[in-house]
């Protein structure tokens, strides 16, 4: 049995990442989507994945990363990230030998949750029926949510500081590089009293 855990490089799915590697000894693929629109995030966004990922792999266990990117620069409007996250999921499930569990970082107490969660389940299953229909990838396909009752400071005071560090959560960056301070993901993080993410701490 293989899961698949979705990751962003925020700090719900790197707690997540750490929460699967230390508590399971599931085989584990860890799947990065590169969102690439108007907002301009995925630059930074992939330097955090990319530290992260150098990270846990040298302080927990190895397992299989791989990446995919969404690229929708050209358009005013803003692609859904839980739509984005089915389609790649159900392309990544099917070219994972053995996949039966997919991980998403999502939290209880993040918006309308129930509703997006139930849609991109649904999303998925449309699509994996197609697959199906062609006798690829597994009969079921269970959906997992390892943090999903942990409060977000939680999860954050959870992590070792220098992971907490490399994560990042800005939606619109300055220049690609910067976190804006502005967005509600930086917002969220400056009440939590979390470091913003730095091209520099990144960088080095
Ligand atoms: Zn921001």
């Amino acid at each position: 049995m293989t899961t698949l855990a979705m990751f962003s490089g925020g700090i719900d799915s790197t707690a997540m990442l750490v929460k699967l590697l230390g508590e399971s000894s599931d085989e584990l693929r860890v799947h990065h989507i590169r969102m690439d629109n108007r907002e301009m995030r995925g630059q930074a966004e992939g330097r955090a994945v990319e530290a992260i990922v150098a990270y846990c792999r040298g302080h927990y266990r190895p397992f299989r990363y791989s990446e995919s990117g969404l690229e929708f620069r050209a358009l005013e409007a803003i692609p859904i990230d839980y739509l984005s996250i089915a389609f790649v999921a159900c392309q990544v499930a099917i070219d994972t030998p053995r996949c039966t569990r997919i991980a998403i970082g999502s939290l209880v107490a993040d918006t309308d949750i129930a509703n997006r969660s139930a849609r991109q389940r649904r999303v998925f299953d449309e699509m994996y029926a197609c697959y199906r229909a062609r006798k690829l990838g597994e009969p079921e396909v269970e959906w997992s949510y390892p943090v999903y009752e942990i409060p977000k400071a939680k999860l954050a005071a959870a992590l070792p500081a220098d992971l907490l560090e490399l994560t990042w959560s800005c939606r619109t960056p300055v220049d690609g590089v910067t976190p804006c301070l502005r967005c509600k993901a930086c917002r969220v993080r400056q009440d939590l009293r979390i470091p913003a993410a730095t091209a520099q701490n990144l960088a080095s």
